[in-house]
């Protein structure tokens, strides 16, 4: 399972620095989580202003 960044994404760069693994990088669209790097701690999630990042269901 890992955390994933939707279509609300403004592309701000908030997340990238806030990752302790370093999944998170800038996408052609919005920024993306990689899922084989993602430990799920939810870092991320506290600073994205436009809640944009949720974990994945399932
Ligand atoms: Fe990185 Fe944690 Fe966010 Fe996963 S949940 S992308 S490990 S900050
Ligand atoms: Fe996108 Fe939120 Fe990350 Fe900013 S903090 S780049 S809006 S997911």
């Amino acid at each position: 399972m890992a955390h994933i960044i939707n279509e609300a994404c403004v592309s701000c760069g908030a997340c990238e620095a806030e990752c302790p693994v370093q999944a998170i990088s800038q996408g052609e669209e919005r920024y993306q989580i990689d899922p084989k790097k993602c430990t799920d701690c939810a870092a991320c999630v506290e600073v994205c202003p436009v809640e944009a990042i949720t974990k994945a269901e399932g």
